[in-house]
């Protein structure tokens, strides 16, 4: 289907108005940040913005409620904590990487390095600047995570020599050494086959017979299909190679408060990864702190009722919004039935950012909710 709409997808200089102030997206290639840009993001959030940072779904950061000067203000700071080094790219770096690639046992290559080559390699290419900015690009480590998040251009490892680079479920072998490479090259292709069929397409999937026909101009042969499902990652502590731990901590509702940033950062041994899932890993541990982040309301327990949980951003943050759905969701979720289900809390029927496959659907309609198509009065 073609697309006409401009494509409105905010940035750190291209800042969203929201109903509740400015919301400026921070793009987090490989989802990898260090513990001194988690606290500048922290301190940009307090300062500038309504203090929380939110997470997406696809390991970015927001931060909303901006003042009219504060994206200037944030631009700046950011700039100075290398998050932002392309003025010129920032809304095109979507770049996500299996969270806990390089750390375990399942991580069959370490796709990190090959996602910062990406990065570099994009935002090198001024006609880059032109992909949209819902255009994703994913580096899956083997383990499968990342197969089913619907990205434009995906590359899965198969082993240290190869990887499987795949379009809309077509796929390619490539060797490492070239990973990269094809990847950007295929997001060039893209463009052109964009302007080809007179388009304005913002994914592969939305072109006529997109993947096929990139995959002709790159002239690579298709192997087979490469989907799947995305299973995200169990809260708790992961076992890495080297004797160290990783934990995974999930940020109920993916909002992030101040002293939960804070507690993240004092913890960690100096990086924080950041998931598609509301959830972060902390890699590289000596010792478990996970009563520590259980006292800020963070979550390290894998039978907890937040793992799982979605919200729209809701009042007042939307206009659209029909209802506060995240202080709903906060003090009503743990009594809800989910049956195995995520679950997705949505302030109107657009239902922005619902999971992808079965979910319980607890839709605000004005004076209370339906949930999965029933009237439900939330006490
Ligand atoms: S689902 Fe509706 S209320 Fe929620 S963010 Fe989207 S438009 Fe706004």
């Amino acid at each position: 289907m073609a697309r006409t709409q401009t494509d409105r997808c905010p940035g750190v200089l291209a800042v969203h108005q929201a109903a509740d102030g400015g919301l400026a997206r921070v793009r987090v290639p490989g989802g990898v940040l260090t513990a001194d840009q988690l606290e500048v993001l922290r301190i940009a959030a307090q300062q500038l913005g309504n203090g929380r940072l939110e997470l997406t779904s696809r390991g970015n950061v927001q931060v909303r409620g901006l003042s009219a000067d504060g994206p200037r203000e944030l631009s700046e700071r950011l700039y100075d904590a290398g998050l932002l080094p392309s003025i010129t790219h920032e809304r095109v770096r979507n770049i996500l990487a299996s969270p806990l690639s390089g750390l375990d046992l399942e991580s069959r290559y370490d796709v990190l390095p090959v996602a910062a080559a990406v990065d570099r390699a994009l935002c090198s290419r001024p006609g880059l600047a032109e992909l949209p900015g819902r255009f994703l690009f994913a580096l899956d480590d083997g383990r499968g995570d990342l197969r089913g998040v619907q990205a434009d251009v995906l590359v899965r490892a198969v082993d240290e020599r190869e990887a499987v680079l795949s379009l809309g479920g077509l796929g390619v072998r490539v060797g490492w050494g070239e990973a990269a490479e094809a990847m950007v090259a295929a997001s060039e292709s893209f463009l052109v086959e964009r302007t080809a069929q007179g388009s304005q397409a913002w994914r592969v999937a939305e072109l006529d017979d997109g993947a096929s026909r990139i995959l002709d101009r790159l002239g690579l042969d298709r192997t087979g299909a490469d989907q799947g499902e995305t299973s995200a990652l169990v809260p708790g502590v992961h076992a890495q190679v080297d004797g160290k731990c990783a934990l995974v901590v999930t940020v109920p509702l993916g909002s992030l408060g101040p002293e939960q940033a804070d507690a993240l950062q004092q913890v960690s041994a100096g990086q924080v990864r950041i998931t598609p899932w509301r959830s972060v890993v902390l890699p590289g541990l000596s010792g478990d702190p996970s009563e520590r982040l259980d006292e800020v309301g963070l979550v390290t327990k894998a039978d907890s009722p937040w793992n799982g949980v979605t919200a729209c951003a809701g009042q007042p943050g939307c206009a659209k919004a029909l209802a506060d759905v995240r202080a709903d969701a906060r003090r009503v979720t743990p009594k809800l039935p989910r049956h195995g289900r995520p679950m997705h809390w949505s302030g109107c029927d657009r239902r922005c950012g619902k999971p992808a496959g079965e979910f319980v659907d607890v839709l605000a309609i004005g004076n209370g909710y339906v949930i999965d198509g029933e009237r439900m009065g939330l006490q």
